[in-house]
């Protein structure tokens, strides 16, 4: 039995239980295109299994998702005649995810198609980047 969530839309469409615009699947993957896209062509790249963040994802399962992305990247590109694509992922309410079911979106890009990123800025201080890479580097070990 896979981790499902009753409430989940994703897991919804994972059962067949609402609609959506298939465009891949295998036995632990799915893709499909977004509702309400950033460019035609966006689309989501998820496992079936219902992990609310990739935080949660089980390692096993990141291999045959990256197969896929890359593999439905390719097709987006190729279908929209795409210059470049954007791999987006959000991770809890503050970073802007609306569906709690870990997903990926693919967005092809066009040259000049004048959508912004968001912007950067730099460290407060030297020592604040050096200080950061430290504490995120111990909680690595
Ligand atoms: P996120 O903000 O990363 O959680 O993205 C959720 C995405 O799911 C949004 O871009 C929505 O447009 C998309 N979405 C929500 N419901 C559906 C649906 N039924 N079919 C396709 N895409 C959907
Ligand atoms: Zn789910």
């Amino acid at each position: 039995m896979i981790p499902k969530d009753a409430d989940c839309i994703f897991c919804k469409i994972v059962d067949k239980a609402i609609p959506c615009a298939r465009v891949f699947e295998n036995e632990h993957c799915i893709a499909f295109l977004d509702i309400a896209p950033v460019h035609p062509g966006h689309a989501l790249v998820m496992p079936k299994a219902h992990y609310p963040t990739l935080m949660d994802l089980p390692a096993e399962l990141g291999g045959e998702l990256t197969r896929v992305l890359s593999r439905v990247g390719r097709a987006v590109m190729e279908a929209t005649a795409a210059d470049g694509l954007n791999l987006m992922q959000n991770n809890y309410e503050a970073a802007g995810q609306l569906v709690h079911h870990v997903h990926f979106h693919l967005i092809p890009r066009h040259s000049g198609d004048g959508l912004t990123l968001w912007p950067q800025s730099g460290y407060a201080n030297p020592d604040e980047m050096s200080n950061l890479a430290k504490t995120i580097a111990g909680l690595l070990e």
